[in-house]
């Protein structure tokens, strides 16, 4: 499924736009679409980084198998818990356990964490652990995980084979696994980076397509920030790819606009306002939430494993989430007459037509 090729060239065209009166037109048409469909609740998501270790070499990513000097570690069930716990108790609706890619992370382990969490917490549980096997997919969807998130990075195959080896025992993709997530009755979420080097518009365009025929129920779209202990970060990488890198506010500007060209694509979905953003510029939390995201996603992971979990340089921030920081978000919302989620923010289904509505 394509878009049709007058919106195609809408969005191409927003995609160029560098002038902040015209801008606003796309902020303001995102906003309002938000507003219509998810309504005025940002939900928080309580992320939980539960291990480091990763058996890929993924290029952009700083806990690839290649990142010898990066100390490694795994939380235990008891330890992820307690973060669960601490999400429940700070009102969050949602825990999102992520991790490497680890394959000590077994089946049943996962599966025991989850029941664990759904016997002590009434939170959702939303899974990040890459590319599993269906099996292990299936049988955490039978321990109660709700959610699944797994990007497919890129569309332009290309540029994703290269900056995303496959391993040798891959049977399926990614795409192939966000079906299958769909089939086991997950909520299904998957999203891209922006400003990849050599990342070209016409992939961009493709990338929003493919977020509507997936029918996503969580999109997350995040800059690329280069991580000087990977192949694609280090300086020869960036020389080698020398066309095509934007710099730190272009590549925000970009993700921006992918995120207000996502909500207005797939109006429903829970769009975050990410991490990534966040790292490079402090302020875009509350302007990306004004373009069309409704979820923030509070780091929640103990701080030394946190300052580990470095898939890009900067994510690790300092501050704890507390009261005082949530009721801090809280006051902010406020000003602009939004409020604190309230539960799950499960997808909910409102047939909306807003497709026409690029313009
Ligand atoms: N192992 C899991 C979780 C990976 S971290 C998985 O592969 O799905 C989650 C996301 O961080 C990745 O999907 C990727 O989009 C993003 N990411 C990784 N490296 C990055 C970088 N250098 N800059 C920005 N985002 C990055």
């Amino acid at each position: 499924m394509s878009f049709p090729e007058p919106e195609r060239s809408r969005v191409r065209r927003w995609l160029a736009e560098e002038d902040p009166v015209r801008l606003l037109e796309l902020w303001t048409r995102a906003d309002q679409i938000r507003a219509m469909t998810v309504g005025h609740q940002v939900h928080l998501r309580g992320l939980v980084e539960i291990s480091n270790h990763c058996v890929r070499s993924c290029r952009y990513c700083g806990l690839g198998s290649f990142n010898r000097d990066l100390p490694r570690y795994r939380m235990t069930l008891e330890e992820i818990l307690e973060c669960a716990r601490r999400a429940q108790e700070l009102g969050m609706g949602t825990v999102v356990l992520q991790a490497g890619e680890d394959l000590e992370l077994t089946g049943e382990i996962v599966a025991r964490t989850i029941r664990a969490i759904k016997t002590e917490t009434s939170l959702a549980v939303t899974l990040s652990l890459g590319e599993r096997s269906p099996e292990d997919l299936g049988t955490w969807r039978d321990a109660g995980a709700d959610r699944y998130l797994l990007r497919f990075e890129t569309s332009d195959q290309r540029l994703y084979r290269g900056i995303h080896p496959a391993r040798g025992t891959d049977k399926v993709g990614r795409m192939d696994l966000l079906n299958r997530l769909r089939d086991l009755g997950y909520e299904v979420g998957s999203g891209v980076m922006v400003g990849l080097p050599g990342q070209s518009t016409e992939s961009l365009v493709r990338d929003l397509e493919i977020f509507e025929e997936l029918d996503l129920d969580m999109i997350g779209i995040g800059p690329y920030v280069p991580h000087p202990r990977t192949p694609l970060g280090n300086e020869r990488g960036q020389e080698d790819a020398l066309m095509g890198v934007l710099s730190p506010c272009e590549r925000v500007l970009l993700t921006m606009k992918m995120v207000a060209l996502a909500r207005i694509s797939c109006p429903e979905a829970n769009i975050p306002a990410t991490t990534a953003l966040s790292t490079i510029d402090p302020d875009s939390l509350a302007v990306c939430l004004s373009r069309g995201a409704n979820v923030v996603m509070p780091n929640l992971t103990p701080l030394e494993a946190r300052f580990r979990y470095e898939v890009y340089p900067g994510m690790a921030r300092t501050e704890e989430v507390e009261e005082g920081s949530i009721s801090d978000l809280a006051d902010l919302l406020a000003k602009s007459g939004r409020s604190l989620g309230v539960g799950a923010g499960g997808r909910t289904r409102r047939r909306f037509p807003c497709r026409d509505a690029v313009g």
